[in-house]
């Protein structure tokens, strides 16, 4: 039998890549591929890329760069080191990918990734491999299942990908054309990967796509399903306690989404809502097709059915024309809301989107000064919110072992890192995939840090050992 060979990911970016690259390892597993955390001793490595800042992008031929010299070093000591490129980087600029960094071996787009067993052959066999297409079939019909010993690894929450691509075409955003149309994948097709994950110890999903609540996938009564009611029958999977998902256009927001948070106490009360901007003008501008009005009254229908719920959010700072009164609807938007956390960026102009051919490029400095004024005021709003934590008693979902000796390390509803000692008798391990209530003594920097307030119950066991 050949000995297996090594496999790197790094992957970039949002939370759809993180996924992307699991289920990378799920297709290379049964072509005899382990992963290996280091770059050096891998057989092939695979950046698994984001294109959706330049930032991002470039980082790709720089990680290249480094890459021929690993490259170099493995075949002096009579190794070959195969390089792929995934991800939205792959899918926007191709063979250009390979004219830069003649280093790459394959190069294959979000859409494409089942095929990399044909394509490493192909590379073998011709030099090289491209794919770049959106392929008539559907990658997840081709995608094998994980593995048991995979998932468990993987740990008690994971993603799930219920849509993906996106049909809004903000004028900003690469994602339309890097990631294609909006398409939904069959309720069925969920429910067997989500009850296939809990049957291995997993307890919280996070359903992910571009724009997940345009989700409208085919459910087993032919009819069209929203996001809402897949929730709905998600819950009902056993093993799940916690339901997620993410990333939710407001416009795409509707009654059934609402009732899914009326209703079921598996969905957390902490929804990623973007708006961009509190400015009209620059809204219209991005083609987000609502007003900072429109977007409150979204959030106040939220609000009417679950009053526990927070918010986060990503702005884009100087986007062209952005003026100081512009700039402060936003910081006025984000002070009536109130968040919990939020992600801020300054506007990078994407080659091929529209925005990128707009005049009155705000200045590097200005956009500097709103970007640190906007952080400033989120960060606020997010100690607040996690300093409102202290005294009470609030659920966690524990993970893993922390890095001191005896500590474990689970997450709040609203994703808020929690640190407890459990204390003599219990080792961490065993409490790992359980929710307990926690009393919330203190915080350090973004974590809480507490004690269990009720005794696990005695049938604790390690996840390896847990059914559902
Ligand atoms: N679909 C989601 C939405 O509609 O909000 C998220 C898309 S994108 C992966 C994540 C975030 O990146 C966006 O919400 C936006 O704030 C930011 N972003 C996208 N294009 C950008 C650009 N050209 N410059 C700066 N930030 C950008
Ligand atoms: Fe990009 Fe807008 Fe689609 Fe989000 S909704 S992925 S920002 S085009």
């Amino acid at each position: 039998m050949a000995p297996p060979r090594k496999l790197h990911i790094k992957s970039y970016g949002c939370q759809m890549n993180v996924y992307d690259a699991q289920r990378m390892v799920d297709v290379l597993t049964p072509e005899g591929f382990v992963e290996t955390a280091s770059v050096d001793d891998a057989d092939l490595v695979i950046l698994n890329t984001c294109h959706i800042r330049e930032k991002a992008s470039e980082k790709v031929y720089s990680e290249l760069g480094r890459l021929r010299l690993a490259r170099d070093e493995a075949a002096q000591s009579g190794r070959r080191m195969q390089i792929a490129v995934a991800g939205c980087v792959a899918q926007a600029e191709g063979e250009e990918i390979v004219r830069r960094a003649p280093v790459v071996d394959v190069v294959v787009g979000p859409q494409s990734y089942h095929h990399l067993p044909q394509l490493l052959a192909r590379a073998d066999a011709q030099g090289r491999a491209l794919e770049t297409e959106f392929p008539v079939e559907d990658k997840f019909g081709f995608l094998p299942q994980p593995r048991p010993e995979m998932i468990r690894a993987r740990g008690v929450s994971a993603f799930v990908t219920v849509q993906e691509g996106c049909d809004k075409f903000c004028t900003f955003c690469v994602v339309p054309y890097t990631r294609g149309a909006e398409v939904s994948r069959p309720v069925a097709a969920i429910i067997t990967d989500v009850e296939r994950l809990a049957a291995n110890g997993v307890r919280e999903i996070t359903l992910i796509g571009q724009n997940v609540n345009a989700y409208h996938g085919e459910g087993a009564d032919g009819r069209v399903w929203t996001l809402g009611r897949l929730l709905q029958r998600l819950a009902a999977v056993p093993g799940i306690a916690r339901l997620r998902y993410s990333t939710s256009h407001p416009n795409d927001v509707d009654d059934d989404l609402i009732a899914a948070h009326r209703d079921l106490p598996e969905l957390m009360p902490f929804v990623h809502l973007p708006v961009q901007s509190g400015s009209d003008r620059i809204l219209a501008a991005m083609n987000r097709k609502h007003s900072a009005a429109d977007y409150r009254r979204v959030i106040d229908r939220f609000r009417a059915v679950q009053p526990q719920i927070a918010f986060s959010s990503d702005f884009i700072v100087g986007f062209p024309g952005e003026t100081d009164t512009d700039f402060a609807a936003t910081l006025a938007l984000v002070t009536q809301i109130g968040y919990a956390g939020a992600y801020s960026f300054k506007y990078s102009p994407r080659p091929g989107t529209p925005a990128a051919e707009m005049p009155e490029m705000v200045p590097a400095a200005v956009m500097d000064e709103r970007l640190e004024r906007l952080q400033q005021l989120i960060d606020r709003q997010q100690s607040a919110f996690n300093k409102a934590a202290i005294g009470q008693t609030v659920d966690v979902l524990f993970e893993r072992a922390g890095r001191k000796p005896g500590q474990i390390v689970g997450r709040t509803a609203y994703l808020q890192p929690a640190h407890v000692f459990p204390g003599p008798g219990l080792e961490p391990d065993a409490l790992v995939g359980q929710i307990l209530p926690v009393r919330i003594d203190s915080l350090e920097r973004y974590s809480l840090l507490g004690e269990l307030a009720a005794t696990p119950p005695q049938h604790a066991r390690p996840l390896a050992a847990t059914g559902a």
